[in-house]
């Protein structure tokens, strides 16, 4: 864990030393109800003060997750599409919110995410639009701001959309191979990377987890990861709805 903690300190040590604090913001996908590893993962982020945001899916939701995450004053909750369910053929990459729809009905099922989750957890409510898979139809983007969506989380570089992007650009999880947490090391040297590039371009550093799938390696890591950077003068976890606000601010 040695060498970990010096690829990440290292970068945050030179945004210091340039007067620079780096934002990094927290993104956890697939919650639909209270469960253990929703209380593992609320402890951690919470033993560090890190603000969280958790991707719900509308469709399979209610009361029961909202009552839990009232006591939890540093997470918001985001539209993680309306099912999570695939509509892409077996030849193709899984995605909801793709072509195999008519328009219309992808977007009210959009609508009808974002007017649910909204109700269910007012305040805590960010009007940010979280596709499963992290994809969706670019010709659906114009539309989104009409339903009252102010932002869209992606997974990767954030590229000129017709909406704000709040992308997340390190994933934890080994989805290909193992299905189990990342090498730690692989981890580091990819937010350094990413550290590097907003040195000079700016933007956040968004960190994607999947609570109900993290192996014990991935539970770690995150421990590891918040306490080499939650007290770093240079690194700020930013709460998604000041980055949003941020964001929307006119600049200068
Ligand atoms: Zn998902």
């Amino acid at each position: 864990m040695d060498e970990f903690k010096a690829v990440i300190v290292g970068e945050l040590d030179r945004w210091q030393r340039a007067g620079k604090v780096a934002r990094f913001w927290l993104r956890d996908d697939d919650a639909i109800e209270p469960t253990e590893p929703l209380d593992r993962l609320l402890e951690i982020s919470a033993a560090f003060a890190v603000p969280l945001t958790l991707a719900v899916i509308p469709a399979h939701t209610g009361e029961a997750l909202a009552d839990r995450l009232r006591r939890e004053p540093l997470c918001s909750v985001a539209v993680h599409g309306w099912s999570h369910r695939n509509h892409a053929g077996p030849d193709e990459k899984k995605q909801e919110l793709g072509r195999h729809r008519p328009v219309a009905d992808v977007l009210a099922e959009l609508k009808q995410g974002f007017d649910q989750l909204f109700a269910l957890y007012g305040a805590q409510f960010v009007p940010m639009l979280i596709p499963p898979w992290n994809r969706i139809d670019a010709a659906l983007l114009p539309q989104l701001a009409g339903l009252g969506y102010r932002a869209l989380s992606v997974y990767g570089p954030e590229r000129p959309a017709a909406l704000p992007l709040i992308n997340t650009h390190v994933d934890v999880m080994d989805w290909q191979g193992t299905r189990g947490g990342r090498d730690p090391q692989a981890l580091a040297v990819e937010i350094a990377a990413r550290l590097r590039l907003m040195f000079d371009h700016g933007g956040t550093m968004g960190l994607l987890t999947h609570h109900l799938v993290h192996d014990a390696a991935v539970w770690d890591f995150m421990k590891a990861l918040f306490m080499v950077t939650a007290d770093h003068p240079a690194c700020h976890w930013a709460a998604v709805p000041d980055i949003l606000r941020e964001q929307q601010a006119p600049a200068g």
